[in-house]
């Protein structure tokens, strides 16, 4: 009751007028893990909270509290958004959990080594999914979700504005998070906000890889801002690792010779600067001039600057997940919410389709050639609207 109230974003006070119960009856419901209620009153608690009847008789397996997500709202984030988050994260993984339960999912294959450096860590994650120091990931999204990974896309924003940078010019965390699902907290599932940015999705992905891979529980607020250093130390050296991306480039690095390293590893001019420069590769004032560069030159294909659309912004399209719409395939016969629904009488509809978001159709992976890109989540729409994506910019 509690989930599903969260979900539907409602207010205890709300649910308690509307069922027309009184006193503390709603809370000491949905604190308890067993309960009995009229028919009656189940068939108006299915309309009032919008969730089947089964969905209320079912327990639930993964639980998660905002606490538990790998990163932390910021302030301003709506109590209720938090809250919303971290249920829709517990009833994907419950979700995912039914469909394993009837056709295995791909099993974890990738071992957190909490207490390693970013660098050893990424050394040890590419290790682990067998992708040699010296090799570019093609499609990263392919790769975590192979090793046990799911992911799943999201509508809302995470909390504040996506493209914040921190003081020390990283880009901020509000574009995607984590969490381990199941009973035991057994799998890991990652989150990502739809974005447009190919370059954004893939560094965002490798990002929750940096937490998954190094970091237990919850977070100490006092630890917070560390953790989140070094998932994205660990996201550019893990597509990247500097080592190998360096050998590209001769004499000191510039705008203009990171631009094939951006283009064979798949990271962006941003991210580039900043790993180069954690390397030690340029000087703090080598590194504030080239950021200076990126944030004022002007795309001409876009009218933005270099920082908000870097050159190579249109060679790739956004990758997007896969497994839960194959799993889908698998167990249903087909991909779409109608079949889920034939079988499957615990989920609402809007539920579903939100689970399924931007999950590829076909199984050629997104990112392996290059692609224009129309619509997100439209694999196969191969005009791009300028005008359109410069109004959406805005409105971000
Ligand atoms: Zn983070």
């Amino acid at each position: 009751m509690r989930q599903a109230r969260l979900i539907r974003r409602l207010t205890a006070k709300s649910v308690l007028e509307q069922m027309g119960w009184k006193g503390a009856r709603l809370t000491r419901l949905e604190r308890t893990d067993l309960a009995t209620i009229t028919a009656d009153e189940l068939d108006r608690l299915t309309d009032v909270l919008r969730f089947p009847a089964e969905f209320f008789t079912t327990p639930p397996v993964t639980h998660v509290e905002p606490e538990d997500l790998s990163f932390r709202a910021p302030k301003s984030t709506l109590e209720s958004e938090k809250n919303r988050m971290a249920q829709m994260m517990a009833l994907s993984g419950d979700f995912l959990l039914q469909l394993d339960e009837r056709h295995r999912l791909p099993p974890l294959r990738v071992t957190p080594r909490p207490g390693l450096d970013p660098i050893a860590a990424a050394a040890a994650a590419r290790a682990s999914m067998q992708v040699a120091p010296d090799e570019p990931i093609a499609n990263l999204t392919h790769l975590v979700e192979r090793h046990g990974i799911p992911v799943v896309l999201r509508g809302e924003r995470f909390g504040g504005q996506g493209l914040e940078e921190n003081h020390r010019g990283r880009l901020e965390k509000h574009l995607g998070c984590s969490a381990w699902i199941g009973e035991f907290k057994e799998r890991p599932l990652i989150a990502l906000r739809e974005l447009d940015s190919w370059e954004r999705t893939r560094w965002t992905v490798a990002h929750e890889l940096g937490h998954i891979m190094m970091h237990v529980g919850v977070a100490a607020p006092e630890d917070e801002e560390r953790r989140e250093d070094e998932a994205s130390r660990f996201a550019s050296e893990f597509l990247a690792p500097f080592a190998a991306a360096s050998t590209m480039v001769r004499g000191e690095p510039s705008l203009v010779n990171l631009l094939p390293v951006k283009d064979k590893w798949g990271i962006s001019l941003g991210a580039l600067l900043r790993h180069f420069y954690d390397s030690g590769a340029m000087d703090v004032d080598r590194f504030e001039m080239l950021r200076r560069q990126l944030y004022t030159r002007i795309n001409t294909d876009t009218g933005f600057t270099w920082g908000r659309t870097e050159p190579g912004w249109d060679d790739r399209a956004p990758e997007r997940p896969r497994l839960m719409r194959k799993w889908v395939e698998f167990v249903y016969g087909s991909g779409s919410v109608k079949s889920v629904l034939a079988h499957e009488t615990i989920w609402p509809r809007d539920l579903l389709l939100e689970f399924m978001m931007g999950q590829r159709e076909s199984s050629v992976p997104a990112a392996a050639a290059p692609a224009r890109r129309g619509r997100a989540g439209d694999d196969d729409v191969v005009q791009v609207d300028f005008a359109a994506y410069r109004g959406r910019e805005r409105q971000a």
